[in-house]
This record gives C-alpha cells, sequence and structure tokens, in this order.
C-alpha cells in the first residue's frame, strides 16, 4: 500500500490504471476488488492518511454474503463475525415479540447466510483481498473535481490529477461526484444513532439472546441488539428522533436527548443504554433516489450513489451489489476477449445503468417507509403490533425481493412486495407500508 504522510505529488501509478475508484470505504474497495478480479489494473485514491471505518456493527444479508462467496471472501468473514439464528422484532415498550425471521430458514432459501460484522473487520478483509489482488491503493489523495475526455475521465485532486478509461466515484454521502448528476443535498430525518461495541464480559446483566440479532421497536425510538466477533462482542445501537433537530437547534443529538427518548421503553432496553458510546454519535441523513449514475466516464457507486436510512440494513449491502453487478458487465467482455485498453465502458455503464437505479430506489424509499413504521406512536403503534404479529413466521414476501439473486439486467429484478392491505383495522393517519 502507498500512503504518503504529507501532501506532495501523489504517488506515481505502479501502471496506468484502467480504472480510478474514488473513496476506499467498503464500496470503494468492494469496486477495486471486483474489477481486479476481471483482470483490470485499479487504482483507489482515499482521502484519508490510513484506510479504515469508524463504527461498530454490519448486517450483511444473503444478497450481499453471496457476492462475497464469490469472491472467495466468505469463509474470512464468517470467522471474524457471527452467523446469528433469527432476526427478532419485539416491542421496546412492553418487550413482547412481535415477529421473527428463521435465519437458519433463511439460509436454505436463499443459499447464503445472514451475516453480522464489525464493519472494520469486513473492510479490512476487502483491504487485504484488495491488497493481494495488486489493487494501486493510494491515501492523502482528495479528490476535488472530475473532467470529461472522449474515452476517458479525469480526476482532480489535491496533489495534482489522473486520469483513466473509467473512475468509479465511491466517496460516499457528501460526494463531490453527484454533483455532476444533481444538485440535491442530503436529507435530514432528524434521528440520531448512537452505538457502542463491548466486550461481551460487560454485558452479563443484560437478558439477551446470544444467537439473536433483536430490534426493540419503539415510539420514535428503536434499538438493536446483536453479537459481534465471534461472540467475543456485544452491539448495540440507539436510534431516536431528536427534538433539538425539529426545533432547527444546531446542537442536535446530544446525550441528554438518548436519554430523554428511551424513558417510556422496557427494562431490557433501558439497561442496555448505559452501555453505548456517550461521546460521538451519527445524524441520519439520507438523499432521495435519483436516476442518473452515470455520466460520460464517470460513475456513481455505493452512498454516493444512494445512501439510505439504515432500517434496512442494506447500505454496505447495496454497494458491494453494486461493485458485482458492473464487474460481471466487464467480466462478460473481458470472457469474449477484452482487456482493459480495448473494453467497451459505454456498454458495460449502460448495462450497470439500467438496472442498479431502480433497485436501489426500492430500496432507498422502502427504508424510509419502514423506518416510519417502526417508530409509531400511540394507537398506529398498536396497530403496528397486531400487523406484526399476524405475519406467518415462514413469510419470506416481504424480504424475497431484497435477499434474493441481485439482478444483472432489468427483467431479472424480482417484484415488489405486495402492501399491506390498508383495512378498516388501520388507524388515520398511519402510514402505507409500501
Ligand atoms: C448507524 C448505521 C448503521 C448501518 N448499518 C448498516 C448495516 O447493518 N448494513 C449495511 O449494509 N449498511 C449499514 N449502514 C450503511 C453503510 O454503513 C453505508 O451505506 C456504507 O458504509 C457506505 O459505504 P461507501 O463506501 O459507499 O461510503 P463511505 O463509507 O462513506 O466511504 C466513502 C470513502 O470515500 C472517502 N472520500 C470521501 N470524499 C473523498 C474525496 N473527495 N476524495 C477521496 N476520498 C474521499 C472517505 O474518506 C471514505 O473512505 C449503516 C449506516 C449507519 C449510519
Amino acid at each position: 500500500m502507498t500512503t504518503h504522510p504529507t501532501p506532495a505529488q501523489a504517488p506515481t501509478p505502479v501502471r496506468p490504471a484502467d480504472a480510478i475508484v474514488v473513496g476506499g470505504g467498503i464500496g470503494g474497495l468492494a469496486n477495486a476488488l471486483a474489477l481486479t478480479r476481471k483482470g483490470l489494473h485499479v487504482r483507489v485514491l482515499e482521502r484519508a492518511a490510513e484506510f479504515g471505518e469508524v463504527g461498530a456493527g454490519l448486517q450483511i444479508a444473503p444478497n450481499c454474503t453471496r457476492i462475497l462467496d464469490q469472491w472467495g471472501l466468505l469463509d474470512e468473514v464468517i470467522t471474524l463475525g457471527v452467523v446469528p439464528e433469527n432476526l427478532v422484532m419485539r416491542d421496546a415498550v412492553d418487550g413482547s415479540e412481535l415477529t421473527r425471521l428463521d435465519l437458519g430458514d433463511a439460509r436454505a432459501r436463499y443459499g447464503s447466510p445472514y451475516v453480522v460484522i464489525h464493519r472494520s473487520d469486513l473492510h479490512g478483509t476487502l483491504l487485504r483481498a484488495c491488497q493481494r489482488a495488486g489493487v494501486d491503493l493510494v491515501t492523502n489523495v482528495a479528490v476535488t473535481a472530475y473532467e470529461q475526455g472522449a474515452d476517458s475521465a479525469t480526476v482532480v485532486h489535491d496533489r495534482g490529477r489522473e486520469t483513466a478509461r473509467v473512475v468509479i466515484a465511491a466517496d460516499g454521502l457528501h460526494s463531490v461526484a453527484r454533483k455532476l448528476v444533481s444538485d440535491d443535498q442530503p436529507v435530514s430525518s432528524a434521528y440520531v444513532a448512537y452505538r457502542g461495541a463491548v466486550p461481551m464480559g460487560q454485558v452479563g446483566q443484560l437478558d439477551i439472546a446470544l444467537g439473536d440479532v433483536v430490534v426493540y421497536v419503539g415510539p420514535k425510538c428503536h434499538f438493536v441488539q446483536y453479537p459481534l466477533r465471534g461472540g467475543e462482542m456485544f452491539n448495540q445501537v440507539a436510534v431516536f428522533e431528536s427534538p433539538k433537530a425539529l426545533a432547527g437547534q444546531e446542537d442536535w443529538g446530544t446525550p441528554d436527548e438518548l436519554d430523554a427518548a428511551f424513558d417510556e421503553t422496557c427494562d431490557n432496553v433501558r439497561a442496555g443504554l448505559p452501555l453505548m458510546w456517550r461521546d460521538k454519535w451519527w445524524r441520519m441523513y439520507d438523499r432521495d433516489p435519483i436516476d442518473e449514475w452515470v455520466v460520460g466516464r464517470v460513475a456513481l457507486t455505493g452512498d454516493s450513489a444512494h445512501p439510505p436510512l439504515q432500517y434496512l440494513a442494506q447500505g454496505a449491502v447495496m454497494a458491494i451489489e453494486d461493485a458485482w453487478v458492473l464487474s460481471e458487465h466487464v467480466g462478460s467482455q473481458v470472457a469474449a476477449g477484452a482487456d482493459g485498453a480495448s473494453l467497451d465502458w459505454d456498454t458495460a455503464l449502460a448495462a450497470y445503468q439500467a438496472v442498479r437505479p431502480e433497485h436501489c430506489r426500492r430500496v432507498l424509499t422502502t427504508a424510509r417507509a419502514w423506518g416510519n413504521l417502526w417508530h409509531l406512536t400511540g394507537d398506529e403503534r398498536l396497530w403496528r403490533n397486531d400487523v406484526m404479529r399476524s405475519r406467518e413466521v415462514g413469510d419470506y414476501s416481504f424480504v424475497d425481493w431484497l435477499y434474493g439473486a441481485t439482478a444483472l439486467a432489468p427483467e431479472d429484478e424480482p417484484p415488489m412486495f405486495e402492501p399491506l392491505d390498508a383495512s378498516a383495522s388501520v388507524p388515520a393517519g398511519a402510514p402505507a407500508v409500501v
């Protein structure tokens, strides 16, 4: 890996890059690895001084682990993570179980496991795979602008400029590249997340199911718990709506708001709160879906293209799917004899553009609706609980469209689930569950 402590000129590429990837998060590294596996020379430009990830746990569903398996990384990911037995939803006020997904059953249905893993472990797995594959990994380079050529794109950065036949922009929520296709801004949900991943020895007093991912859904809040690192760590996420954000105050999401938000929740939830990290928190933003991710030879991927609210746990998953889809379209040309110099990028990018934005639009809009459903109050909460309790345990219609095989072409995109029947029992004002 090439690292430079001072902002001099960026290091000369080991060999000319067929593709430049901007951003070395999970999305950027996944793209770099996937294209390198197809025989391309890829250079990653990362703004930070080191490659890494801040945060705690990540849930990765079968539509992601299937791809990691194809890349030869699933065994490592399982070793570093945990394969949970169930996804359990509980009411955060009374603690009662609302519904569950048997993840053993789901593994049989989708042919790949549901895994929970520390995000630095997933990022580290991808980074090591990139290093083994020979990806040119460069840190301390902040890309500030993009220019189009006839058959190429150029990135302008704080240490120079570089050109390749294609540039993949994986620069996250505040993407510079996204400005090429949209002048939109991140959308604040007024919700904030606290995280905490602690050694298992610290959670002895909690009443927890060690094999499960549990989400407690409550009035304008929810609370997630699951084990990490082979059961050595325990991960918790507390999410709530910030009154200060709604009032337009700058300092929103502070720890006093955390404590107040969970006042009415059950003992199990409140017992977990003291273990949250209280010195940092994450304000929850997404963006409206956009239809165009490709302009000339620049393509958006990951959060730069489709940052979601995290309620479906599909943000990193979608980024890895993006990488797989683009690389499969590249791979079909490589199989027919193309190489990095002769590849028809316009065709590959068009195939990517044809299928991914619609899938991710569905995820983004459903994640917003799913969050609304989780956070209902009063009578609407009771209605939500009835709906959840009435779900048949073997009914996968709400997740088949997510966890099934990733579509390579629009005609392979699975149908969405049927919206819930908004019958007379639904209280006025309850959101449509789309
Ligand atoms: C609380 C929470 C829980 C979540 N849980 C899940 C989950 O369970 N499952 C799941 O799949 N997803 C989850 N997500 C979403 C997931 O974390 C993101 O969708 C994913 O990490 C996005 O990866 P990315 O590589 O696209 O972007 P990022 O992780 O933002 O990476 C962008 C990279 O680009 C670099 N960069 C930025 N600008 C520049 C520039 N100008 N020049 C060079 N480099 C630049 C940054 O330094 C960074 O390394 C969660 C998110 C949150 C907030």
